[in-house]
């Protein structure tokens, strides 16, 4: 080892899904939207002033945060925004989880919590879900330096319902307690009303998935007006142009058309109820997913073996090496016709073993 090296700052980096580019894939592994951004988004696309690009952004992001406060009727005092939720959230845990005591998330969740807290030196436990992959709320019960989860969680699916996480939001009020929204659009129940109730709660969402615009990288959050505060201060001790033209303005777009978002919303729902009932008759077991994705196992299948099979035909869905999930793969719901290919191919797979 170099001597500069022993100064480094070591880090186990989070490992994204991979990002293929076969012109015949189908891609069930990172929980993309399959279908495009909203005709506005495009239009908005269409009319934007390229010479405007030689000036910074406006660093309050005040379309985007007056276009969102708006759709989701809270003050612009209540809203930040970020270069994706995975920035929001790091800078929350920058900003909120600064105490000795540990900051708490399931065992099994998005896996980007624990590389956060040891970039950032947070101490954190890790308390289990359950056998059925619940969060036990009573496990968020006891001292913390604060808490955060997915809601629904992921890879799970399973969402907690608003009274359980009122209940670990009643209890915890000596700090702060973040619920990620990433899939909540896909039928879960958001907390977002719980922010005028509890001063110390954050409801981060994302365009990334029920608005199709991963690529834009926009997500934002919601809170009281003292938390957002405190939360701009560490973006803008960090970085005041986070976010930069496009992303205002194609956001602001976006947010706009909500009859566009109930309807790929919809969509989505409809393709994964119907290859839930599809992966049941294969003999998948699963959870009652309320996420844009279903988490299965096989009985009889291994989980590697069959992702592999599955990548050969450009078929792509996500495998987790991990205890307790190494026998489960997390498939993304894309198009109905991209579902019943992908059944087919299982059909197939099985009858070849
Ligand atoms: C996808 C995802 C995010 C981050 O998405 P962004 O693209 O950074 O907005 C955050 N949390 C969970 C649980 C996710 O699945």
């Amino acid at each position: 080892m170099r001597t500069w090296e022993k100064n480094v700052r070591k880090v186990i980096p989070y490992t994204p899904g991979e990002q293929p580019d076969e012109p015949d894939m189908i891609k069930l592994n990172t929980n993309e939207n399959p279908y495009p951004p909203s005709p506005r988004v495009l239009q908005a696309w269409k009319e934007m002033d390229l010479s405007a690009m030689r000036l910074y952004p406006d660093p309050t992001a005040n379309v985007l945060v007056e276009a969102i406060a708006a759709e989701y009727k809270v003050k612009k005092e209540q809203v930040f925004v970020g270069v994706g939720s995975d920035d929001v959230l790091a800078m929350a845990f920058q900003a909120f989880f600064n105490s000795d005591q540990p900051v708490l998330f399931p065992d099994i969740t998005y896996s980007f919590y624990d590389v956060w807290a040891e970039l950032f030196g947070i101490p954190y436990r890790c308390p289990k879900l359950n056998e059925n992959f619940e969060i036990v709320k009573e496990d968020y019960m006891g001292q913390n330096g604060g808490i955060v989860f997915p809601n629904p969680n992921a890879p799970t699916g399973i969402q907690m319902p608003l009274e359980d996480i009122e209940e670990i939001v009643r209890a915890n009020q000596d700090v702060v307690v973040i619920v990620d929204e990433a899939y909540v659009d896909f039928g879960a129940q958001s907390a977002l009303p719980l922010i005028e109730k509890y001063d110390n709660l954050l409801v981060v969402q994302t365009f990334s998935k029920s608005r199709s615009m991963a690529g834009m990288r926009i997500g934002y959050a919601f809170g009281s007006e003292t938390l957002i505060r405190y939360l701009n201060d560490v973006k803008y001790s960090f970085n005041s142009y986070t976010m930069n033209r496009p992303s205002l303005l194609l956001g602001a777009a976006c947010v706009a058309d909500r009859e566009y978002f109930q309807e790929t919303v919809a969509k989505i729902q409809k393709t994964r109820e119907w290859t839930k009932q599809e992966l049941k008759r294969l003999g998948f077991e699963f959870a009652d997913s309320k996420a844009n994705f279903i988490f299965v196992t096989h009985p009889s299948c291994p989980a590697k073996e069959l992702f592999e099979a599955l990548r050969k035909r450009h078929i792509y869905v996500r495998y987790f090496a991990k205890p307790r999930i190494d026998q489960y793969l997390r498939i993304t719901v894309g198009t109905q016709e991209e579902m019943e290919t992908f059944i087919e191919f299982l059909e197939e797979y099985f009858d070849k073993q």
